[in-house]
C-alpha cells in the first residue's frame, strides 16, 4: 500500500489534497519559499508622509532596504499637522519603494459613515495613483483601527491588504491580508511617551531581541516593522537607532526585501498553484516565478509552467 499525503504549510486549495492507494507509504510535505529560495521576508511600513521621510528613504537606500509608505493625499503639500511632503516630490523620492493608501484625511474610520469611509479610500487611492502612475492596492488603517464593515468596504474598492497597529511579536504570514497585524512598532513604542527612560530602555531591548530572533530563524518568517519618520523628527539619537536596526537587517542573503504588495502578490500566486490529483505535477498560472520545497527538495516553478515533483 502506497499512500500520498500532502501536508501544506500555507493554504493550498483543499482539492489538491489527495490520498492514493499504492505500494508503500509516502508523505509529501510542501512548503512555500520566498523568491530566489529565501526563507525570510522583511516589510518596513511607514505612515503619514511627513517631510522626515526624505531622511528615512535616504537611509533605506543607503542600506538597499525597501519601504512601503502609507500616505494621506489631502495632507500632502500642507503643514496641517505635521510638515508633509509635497506631491511633486513623491515620484522621485519613493522610486523603488511602494506608495500605499492611508485615507485622504486620516480620520478614525470606525467613527465615520460607510459612505465617508468609501470616499476616504477611493479619493486617496485615485490621487496617489495619479501622482505615482501605478495601480495602488495596499493600505494602512489610520490609527490602526478597523471593523468588519470597513474591511468589506475597502475590499470592494480594490484594496488587497491593510495593516493595523496590533503588534503580534511573531513572524507568521497573516491569514487575512485585510487585517494584517504587524510584528512590531519600530522601537516597540519606546519614546512614545516623554521622559520615561526606564520604559524606553526595556522597549528598545525587546525591539532588538525580536530582530535577533528573526535573524536566527531557519523556518519561513516575515518581519513586519511599522512606524513614522516624524517620530525621529530632529532627534539624532532616534535616527541613530534607526540606522542601527537597518544595518542589522541589511544585506542578508536569506531575506527577501519586499514591498508589501509584492509579498501579497507572491503569496497569492503560491496559494493559487494547481496540483495534480497524484500531487506529482504542479502548475503555476501566475506571472511570477514560484519557489517551493517538497520533501526537502527545492523546486522552481516558472510562470505559466507545469513541473514534476518527485
Ligand atoms: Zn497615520
Amino acid at each position: 500500500m502506497k499512500k500520498y499525503i500532502l501536508i501544506l504549510v500555507l493554504q493550498i486549495p483543499i482539492s489538491s489534497l489527495a490520498q492514493v492507494n499504492n505500494d508503500s507509504t509516502k508523505s509529501l510535505f510542501i512548503e512555500m519559499l520566498f523568491p530566489e529560495e529565501k526563507t525570510k521576508a522583511l516589510i518596513l511600513s511607514y505612515d503619514d508622509g511627513a517631510k522626515n521621510d526624505r531622511k528615512l528613504v535616504a537611509l533605506m537606500n543607503k542600506y538597499q532596504l525597501i519601504g512601503t509608505f502609507h500616505l494621506n493625499s489631502n495632507k500632502l503639500s500642507t503643514n496641517s499637522y505635521y510638515d508633509y511632503l509635497n506631491k511633486e516630490e513623491l515620484k522621485e523620492l519613493y522610486k523603488g519603494h511602494e506608495v500605499s493608501v492611508h485615507s485622504a484625511n486620516h480620520p478614525n474610520l470606525p467613527d465615520i459613515s460607510k459612505l465617508e469611509v468609501a470616499n476616504e479610500i477611493f479619493e486617496d487611492r485615485k490621487e496617489l495613483e495619479r501622482i505615482m502612475g501605478y495601480s495602488i492596492r495596499g493600505m494602512a488603517y489610520p490609527f490602526g483601527n478597523t471593523n468588519d464593515t470597513i474591511v468589506e468596504t475597502i475590499k470592494r474598492l480594490g484594496i488587497e491588504y491593510a495593516r493595523t497597529v496590533g503588534d503580534t511579536y511573531n513572524f507568521e504570514i497573516p491569514k487575512d491580508f485585510l487585517r494584517w497585524h504587524p510584528t512590531m512598532h519600530q522601537f516597540c513604542k519606546a519614546y512614545w511617551e516623554p521622559n520615561q527612560p526606564e520604559k524606553d530602555q526595556k522597549e528598545m531591548a525587546l525591539f532588538y531581541q525580536t530582530i535577533e530572533s528573526f535573524l536566527k530563524l531557519n523556518e519561513l518568517a516575515v518581519l513586519d516593522i511599522w512606524g513614522h519618520s516624524w517620530e525621529m523628527g530632529s532627534d539624532q539619537k532616534k535616527w541613530e537607532e534607526t540606522e542601527k536596526f537597518f544595518k542589522m537587517l541589511a544585506g542578508n542573503s536569506a531575506i527577501y526585501y519586499a514591498k508589501q504588495i509584492d509579498l501579497v502578490d507572491y503569496i497569492n500566486a503560491y496559494r493559487n498553484l494547481k496540483f495534480s490529483v497524484l500531487n506529482d505535477k504542479v502548475t503555476n498560472l501566475s506571472s511570477l516565478t514560484i519557489y517551493i520545497r517538497a520533501n526537502n527538495k527545492k523546486y522552481v516553478i516558472p510562470s505559466g509552467k507545469t513541473i514534476s515533483i518527485n
